[in-house]
């Protein structure tokens, strides 16, 4: 008998599933994610997760799997959208406190849960939303912007237009009787 369940649980106790060792296999709209939309170039598409909650030797309560979402970002040079394929290893270990988070024995990330029952999309969405680049960005041959670009990054990769080194330039320049 398998216990993986193809329907997630949306609020769940983290330390009761782990318990019953439950697993579960499922997906999520992005567009239910609030904190994450307004960082997505288009809110379609969904974040598959595989989820593995158990207890270790240690008595850690954890939630292991994968989560995989083709998340669309908007370049910080050209503003136009850019797929960013986010692939996470889940491996949480569930805590009450900062505290116990210091503690939390193993190479478990800690999580902090602050109340029972916990969203289970929350968890989800907090690591997408550590997963995502704080300033996305096309690579450069591949960004529609990189004409307007290169003669500066050229600029600066030869010393010049350094604005630290025009002030520098201007105190040294002397005053005219
Ligand atoms: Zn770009």
């Amino acid at each position: 008998m398998s216990r993986r369940q193809d329907r997630l649980p949306v609020q769940v106790d983290p330390y009761r599933l782990a318990e019953q060792g439950r697993e579960y296999d499922g997906e999520l709209p992005l567009r239910q994610m609030k904190r994450l939309l307004p960082l997505l170039a288009t809110e379609t598409g969904v974040a598959a997760v595989s989820l593995r909650f158990g207890v270790d030797e240690m008595g850690v309560h954890y939630l292991h799997g994968t989560i995989q979402a083709d998340l669309s970002v908007a370049c910080q040079r050209c503003l136009e959208a850019m797929r960013f394929p986010a692939e996470i290893d889940l491996s949480l270990g569930f805590v009450g406190s900062t505290a116990e988070a210091d503690r939390l024995p193993g190479d478990h990330e800690p999580y902090i849960v602050e109340s029972v029952p916990v969203m289970l999309a929350d968890i989800i969405e907090d690591e997408l939303l550590l997963a995502l680049p704080q300033i996305p960005m096309h690579d450069l041959e591949e960004c529609p912007a990189q004409d307007y670009v290169e003669p500066e990054e050229e600029q600066d990769k030869a010393g010049q237009d350094n604005p630290f080194q025009v002030l520098a330039d201007l105190k040294k320049t002397p005053d005219k009787d």
